[in-house]
């Protein structure tokens, strides 16, 4: 008798395939179905404050389909990101589509339910207008936080068009409103063109270190990762990810490219290097599905969520005991009848249930 797995994993995919059933996050529970959450994935399906190209609002759902590929193992950081710690997809925040003050206060409501019982979030944009709302949440529990902002864009512009809640401006606004450690924080990944000058010089005030794109090829990747540690300094940190970090080979759904961009090899490997650090929440951003081709940029950001959640799990696997691979019964009951149709298909061919690798 298999002991009852202290954490529900993903479903089993070597009992259901990965492309069969309803799309959660890495096909994790969703929140009714477990009694706590330590990691709550949550869909932030707002666009309403980009400047270009638009569509991110479709993000969430994109990114929750190319997960589907994620396995329980993380051999880079040698864990168990599901097995140590309960994750689960919250599902989307409801967000009004038409005014961005309403939809900011609509995602900031949404987060402090979810986080009031101790849940992290990984949020998934949406736009990066909706760090905002996340990082007054996040800094109402443990104050001022140091953010790690991975962005081809500055995003610490004043203003677009007299609007001051856009997705070019929430570090900006954060850094005013005191919720982030002007100490400490740092982009990485900056590049491309800027309006002038005095974009850095008003960056710097706001309390962003740069690791540009460029200095990350020019000093080599450990050099930046050393340079990135000694900045936040072991402190408490929230992760925001635009994926037009990447360079638009790795990643061309989102909505404002910028060449010379990251590899996702490169930002994997940053991202490795937070194991274990004190992320107190993040979000990945900024995919758009209609400039998708192939599912790249999803299977990107999937990834990228995948090390966040790798990162935040706690070392040990002292409390495994199986549970990573188990289907729970109320999973088993969602399944179920998918189950009883699969199992007269295995019963013609065993060759149905292959290995799920
Ligand atoms: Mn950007
Ligand atoms: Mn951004």
């Amino acid at each position: 008798m298999p002991s009852q797995p202290e954490y529900i994993g993903p479903v089993d995919s070597s009992v259901v395939p990965r492309f069969a059933g309803i799309a959660t996050f890495a096909l994790l529970p969703r929140l009714d179905q477990v009694s706590r959450a330590d990691i709550a994935v949550v869909g932030v399906p707002f666009d309403g404050g980009v400047s270009y190209r638009p569509g991110a609002r479709f993000g969430p759902a994109h990114v929750r389909e190319a997960s589907r590929l994620l396995r329980p193992y993380n051999p880079a950081q040698d864990v168990e990101p599901f097995g140590t710690q309960q994750v689960v997809d919250a599902g989307d925040i409801a967000v009004n589509p038409y005014d961005i003050d309403t939809a900011v206060a609509q995602i900031e409501e949404g987060a402090r339910e979810l986080t009031a019982g101790g849940t992290r979030l990984v949020a998934i944009g949406g736009d990066h207008t909706i760090a905002l709302p996340l990082l007054r949440n996040v800094a109402s529990i443990h104050g001022p936080v140091t953010v790690i902002h991975f962005d081809a864009h500055l995003d610490t512009w004043d203003t677009y068009f007299g609007a001051p809640i856009t997705h070019g401006t929430p570090f900006r606004r954060a850094s005013e409103e005191g919720l982030i450690d002007l100490t400490a924080s740092v982009h990485v990944g900056t590049r491309g063109p800027l309006y002038s000058r005095q974009d850095l010089r008003d960056d710097k005030r706001l309390g962003f270190a740069v690791i540009s794109s460029q200095e990350l090829e020019d000093e080599g990747l450990s050099k930046a990762i050393e340079r990135l540690h000694v900045r936040i300094a072991g402190k408490p940190v929230y992760v925001s990810i635009d994926i037009d970090v990447l360079d638009p080979a790795h990643a061309p759904g989102t909505g404002t490219p910028e060449a010379g961009g990251l590899t996702s090899r490169e930002l994997l490997t940053i991202l490795r290097s937070l194991s274990g650090a004190n992320i107190v929440g993040a979000d990945v951003v900024e995919v758009s599905p209609a400039y998708d081709h192939a599912q790249i940029t999803a299977v990107a950001a999937s990834h990228v969520a995948y090390e966040l959640i790798s990162a935040m799990a706690p070392r040990g696997s002292a409390s495994v005991r199986g549970g990573t691979w188990a289907v729970s019964a109320a999973l088993s009951f969602v399944c179920a009848s998918f189950n009883a149709a699969m199992a007269s298909v295995r019963a013609r061919s065993a060759s149905v249930r292959a290995p799920a690798l």
